[in-house]
């Protein structure tokens, strides 16, 4: 689907694909030109994308964190060590928070699998709903985006 629709173009390493001919038509980009370089280049950065499949949910974050709070105590929560439940104890207060309580403010999210798009700034691109529904469509399930800074 993702080839199909034009998001995705060929291999370039083991996880990472070139963006398709329509991979713009299928994100809304913010401001007037955005600065993104589309064709794989050998010494400078790209735009990129990856696919990830894990066994198991895994906590994504990046150093642009916004840390999601205990709704009881407001203690800030950085980091999910085992994201595999539905509940997490405060360290603080001890109480059970609800995972799919926390707000991380689309700077961390728990997933099985996602599609990373690299190199673009935060924030400088929104996967539009044609992505968003062909997605929910071939997996059976609701796809959200973050933005996450890996450097
Ligand atoms: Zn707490």
């Amino acid at each position: 689907m993702l080839k199909k629709s034009g998001f995705i173009d060929s291999k370039i390493t083991d996880k990472r694909y070139a963006t398709g001919d329509n991979f713009v038509s299928l994100l809304t980009f913010m401001g007037c030109s955005p600065n993104i370089e589309l064709e794989p280049q050998e010494d400078k950065p790209y735009c990129y994308i990856e696919i990830n499949t894990n066994e198991k949910e895994t906590f994504y974050s990046g150093t642009n964190l916004k840390a999601a709070v205990c709704p009881e105590c407001k203690t800030k929560i950085t980091q999910i060590t085992d994201p595999t439940g539905e509940i997490l104890l405060c360290s603080n207060c001890h109480n059970e928070i609800q995972l799919s309580a926390l707000n991380w403010r689309k700077t961390a999210f728990i997933a099985k699998s996602c599609i990373v798009i690299g190199n673009i700034y935060e924030s400088e691109a929104i996967p539009n709903d044609q992505l968003l529904d062909a997605l929910e469509e071939v997996s059976q399930s609701k796809w959200k985006y973050a933005y996450i800074r890996d450097a």
